[in-house]
C-alpha cells in the first residue's frame, strides 16, 4: 500500500456520502464502499445503497470502471452497548451537554476503524468519509482534530500510511450541493435529490424540491436550508 490511487468510501446511502463517493470516483482509480447496518432507525438509507449504486455507474464509463466491491457490514452491537434516539424510538430532542440524543458515542470512530480493518484486507489506501464541522450538530466525531488524531492512531496501530479524507469538513450543506453539481452535473444532483436517504423519521412518502423527507425533523430541515441556499433563496 503506497501510491494513494485507491480508495474506501464510508457509503451509507445519504446525501453527503453519495457527494464523497462521486468525489472519490472523481480522484481515484479504484473505488470501493463500506456500509453498516447497526439498527439505525433510518434503516431505509442501507436499502436506497443499491440503486444509488447502479446510477452512478450507468452516470460514466469512468465511475462504473472504478467503483468495486461493496461490502456491507452488520454493526448490530452498536444497539445493544448505545442509548440513542437514532437506534430506538424515542423522541428527538437536545441533551444537557448540548448534544442532540440521535449522537452514538463513538460511532465513526468504530466505523473508521472497521473500515481501516477491511481497507487492509482490500489494499485500499485512502478513507473517504463525509464528517462535517459546520454541520448543525456538533457531533464530536465529526471534528477534524477526531479525524486526524484518528488517522495517527489507525496507522500506528496498523503500521500503515491510510489517508482520511474528509471533503466536506468545511463546507455547509449549500455547498455540498454545489460539490455535486460540479461533479456530475444535473444528473447527479438529480440522483441525490430524489435517490438518497436522509430524513430521521425515514419518511419518503412526498419528493420535495430538496428530495424525499418528513420535512420537519432536523436533518430534513438542514437538507431543505441547504438546498435552499444552494438554489440562491
Ligand atoms: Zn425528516
Amino acid at each position: 500500500m503506497n501510491s494513494a490511487d485507491s480508495a474506501l468510501v464510508l457509503f451509507s446511502g445519504g446525501q453527503d456520502s453519495t457527494t464523497c463517493l462521486a468525489w472519490a470516483l472523481a480522484r481515484y482509480d479504484r473505488v470501493e464502499t463500506i456500509g453498516f447496518d447497526y439498527g439505525q432507525r433510518h434503516a431505509i438509507e442501507l436499502t436506497v445503497r443499491p440503486s444509488i449504486l447502479h446510477a452512478l455507474r450507468t452516470m460514466s464509463p469512468a465511475s462504473d470502471r472504478r467503483l468495486g466491491e461493496d461490502h456491507m457490514i452488520d454493526l448490530s452491537l452498536l444497539a445493544k452497548i448505545s442509548d440513542t434516539a437514532l437506534t430506538s424510538n424515542v423522541e428527538i430532542a437536545m441533551l444537557e451537554n448540548g448534544l442532540p440524543n440521535t449522537f452514538v458515542p463513538g460511532r465513526n470512530l468504530l466505523f473508521m476503524t472497521v473500515a481501516a480493518t477491511v481497507a487492509y484486507r482490500r489494499g485500499l489506501n485512502v478513507l473517504v468519509g463525509g464528517m462535517c464541522e459546520t454541520d448543525f450538530s456538533g457531533y464530536p466525531d465529526c471534528r477534524d482534530d477526531t479525524m486526524k488524531a484518528l488517522q495517527v492512531t489507525l496507522n500506528l496501530g496498523m503500521a500503515t500510511r491510510l489517508k482520511v479524507e474528509t471533503p466536506l469538513m468545511w463546507i455547509d450543506k449549500a455547498a455540498t450541493w454545489k460539490m455535486a453539481q460540479d461533479l456530475g452535473g444535473t444528473a447527479l444532483l438529480d440522483l441525490i435529490r430524489s435517490g438518497t436517504h436522509t430524513c430521521y423519521l425515514g419518511e419518503r412518502g412526498t419528493l420535495h424540491d430538496w428530495g424525499y423527507g418528513c420535512g420537519k425533523c432536523p436533518a430534513c430541515e438542514l437538507r431543505a436550508r441547504g438546498y435552499a441556499g444552494f438554489m440562491g433563496r
